[in-house]
């Protein structure tokens, strides 16, 4: 399982839980935009008093790296519009909402910043690794935000693609944040912790759908690389998910056409680092 409460952030429960209704993980990124205030110290306030309705899971600081947390992973949180009939909040087996205290123009330190992506980041590095343990795919359905501007996905885009969102890009919805935002994904993947690693079990064997103590061990690999198609598990039974997993990570290695297929190669195997569970 993976942590509900991301490493790092305080955590500051609401209550007021809601469950989600499943499909592909996904976070959605945000701005604070608020021109008379630009100190994490008065958006937690506003955050875990009068605006709780409107909470994220996660508020987060980019130039000081301080993170909060009102929401676990589980549940949805409350920063979003709904669709029509469709609780956008709730969509996906995660809906993540990342809040950042930024506000286009701010002055800090006597530098003006005019977007995310001119600040520090600090802290990216765990949030990003978080998502990614959660099985949020390293992918922009509808592109990296580029603008503050609408780009809004179709619904059916939101509803059957995980990966990252910008809320401007959410059906339903009028904001135009978060604006241009850093590269998510040159964030580094860490080591399999453990230094032997499992020889690539051969072509065949995957064909065979094999039930192995490998194939879990692979599939954590994929999540932890950002490549997740899961919606339960890993586990140790080969399924599609994991070959639709598998083909992401190819298609993250550079490959195209058959040649990212989902069926392991020995290459694309000894370059996701699957740590040594067993021998064959
Ligand atoms: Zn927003």
């Amino acid at each position: 399982m993976p942590e509900l409460w991301m490493p790092g952030a305080t955590r500051h429960a609401l209550g007021n839980e809601g469950t989600m209704n499943g499909g592909p993980a996904r976070a959605v990124w945000h701005i604070t935009s608020n021109d008379s205030d630009w100190t994490f110290k008065n958006e937690h306030g506003w955050f875990t008093g009068g605006g709780a309705g409107v909470a994220p899971h996660l508020l987060w600081e980019p130039f000081t790296g301080e993170i909060a947390q009102y929401f676990p992973a589980d549940s949805r949180s409350l920063s979003l519009a709904n669709a029509g009939d469709v609780r956008t909040n709730r969509t996906g087996k995660y809906c993540i909402q990342i809040e950042t205290v930024f506000t286009a123009g701010e002055t800090v330190g006597g530098k003006k910043y005019a977007t995310v992506r001119d600040t520090p980041c600090k802290g990216l590095d765990k949030i990003v690794t978080w998502l990614r343990s959660l099985g949020i795919t390293d992918a922009w359905p509808g592109g990296a935000p580029t603008a503050f501007v609408r780009d809004t996905v179709s619904l059916s885009t939101w509803l059957s693609e995980g990966g990252h969102y910008g809320h401007n890009q959410v059906p339903g919805n009028s904001h135009v944040d978060p604006g241009p935002m850093p590269n998510l994904f040159a964030v580094p993947v860490p080591e399999a912790t453990q230094p032997v690693r499992q020889p690539f079990p051969g072509a065949a064997w995957f064909r065979k759908e094999p039930r192995s103590a490998i194939v879990t061990a692979m599939g954590r690999r994929l999540v932890a690389v950002g490549c997740s198609a899961y919606e339960d598990g890993p586990g140790p039974q080969w399924t599609e998910a994991d070959r639709r997993s598998y083909a992401k990570w190819q298609r993250k290695l550079g490959y195209t056409g058959a040649a990212a297929d989902g069926w392991p190669g020995a290459k694309s195997w000894a370059a996701l680092k699957v740590p040594f569970v067993k021998e064959v």
